[in-house]
């Protein structure tokens, strides 16, 4: 089936040579997850980099790979380990979602991705625009990216109107996003065009103060040419966030473990390593020996943001004895045990708690 050209949509002519042409001399290369068709790695990368920059990706990127160099490995390790690679990337429920993939994965003949960006989105924890990815950089489908960054040039770039927070406004704007892919010479083009287009959005249209000196489709983006591209994309819903507080248990023996346990698989930090969390300190001092619920230190206050939500973190600290045996420890399903200072790097932590216990190490 042929595809419709640009011109004849009404949208800007030549869009799509015009960001190959700028990729191939201004955009990044030699990053170490371009350059493959191999769609284990294109898969890896896309999903670290959701909501992580790509300077805090680099280290881990290979780390991971050296740990679990194909797909194969991957859903074979246990979740705690691919947790514990996962430390300093957060929103663990990305790590979750790629173990459970890998799994899922590695039942098709030869453990093999499939090549569709409609088959790939079926599989566990891989949004739309990720399927678009792999399929576009791995098998040259004329399938269009549609992450954060490719949304907001596209916004300014036809000045789009309507707020691509309802659902079908998105998909007004992922419409024209398809038709304004490249026509011809699709293996070698689509990977070209949609790395363009995530240089553009990552160096040039930013959020704020975007480069329009600098952008290869100047002369055919109408917020540009309107003077207000930051007024691109049309926001008419604010983002409600909501607060929680949470008393964390620092229970410490004297050999320097710390009673840790695992948190539910729903849920703030869900399934990882946490210290036991308690809604009020009344609550956290039950579950202290009586003789020593009177005997507690109170650490300072602190606020941890999440994406919706402040999270208030009230540290207690306790000293107990070695038998003392903490919530969870008669729990399968989120068990709890004594960790030694040596076990802490191997285990998923969420920052707070890893930071709360970097001071005592
Ligand atoms: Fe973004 Fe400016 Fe380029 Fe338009 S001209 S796409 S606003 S950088």
């Amino acid at each position: 089936m042929t595809a419709p050209a640009p011109a004849q949509a009404g949208l800007p002519p030549a869009f799509a040579r015009h960001v190959i042409q700028w990729q191939a001399r201004h955009g990044r290369h030699g990053l170490p997850w371009q350059g493959t068709r191999d769609p284990y790695r294109v898969w890896l990368s896309e999903v670290m980099l959701q909501q992580t920059q790509v300077t805090t990706v680099l280290g881990l990127y290979s780390r991971f790979l050296a740990r679990f160099p194909d797909v194969r490995a991957l859903a074979a390790a246990p979740l705690d380990d691919v947790l514990a690679l996962w430390s300093g990337l957060g929103y663990y429920s990305r790590a979750r979602n790629l173990h459970r993939c890998a799994q899922a994965v590695a039942q098709r003949p030869g453990a093999a991705f499939p090549a569709t960006a409609s088959e790939l989105e079926a599989l566990p924890g891989i949004g739309p625009s990720t399927a678009a990815a792999i399929a576009a950089f791995c098998f040259g489908e004329r399938v269009a990216i549609f992450d954060g960054n490719v949304q907001r040039v596209l916004a300014r770039l036809l000045a789009f109107e309507q707020d691509l927070a309802q659902a079908p406004a998105r998909r007004a704007l992922h419409e024209q996003a398809q038709r304004l892919l490249p026509t011809r010479d699709l293996t070698t083009a689509m990977p070209a065009y949609t790395q363009g287009l995530m240089d553009l959005g990552a160096t040039v249209c930013l959020p704020r103060k975007p480069l329009c000196g600098q952008c290869p489709v100047q002369r055919d983006c109408e917020a540009a040419r309107r003077g207000e591209p930051e007024a691109f994309p049309r926001r008419t819903r604010k983002l409600k966030r909501s607060a929680e507080s949470m008393w964390l248990l620092v229970a410490r023996r004297a050999d320097g473990a710390v009673w840790l346990q695992r948190r539910p698989a729903r849920g703030v930090w869900a399934s990882l390593h946490a210290l036991p969390a308690f809604a009020d300190r009344a609550a956290l001092v039950a579950a202290l020996p009586v003789r020593l619920s009177g005997d507690v230190r109170e650490g300072q206050v602190f606020v941890h943001v999440l994406t919706h939500k402040d999270l208030h973190l009230h540290p207690v600290y306790a000293d107990l004895p070695p038998r003392w045996r903490g919530p969870g420890a008669d729990d399968p399903d989120c068990p709890g045990a004594w960790q030694t200072p040596l076990a802490w790097p191997a285990l998923g932590l969420p920052t707070p708690v890893r930071r709360l216990l970097e001071v005592l190490a």
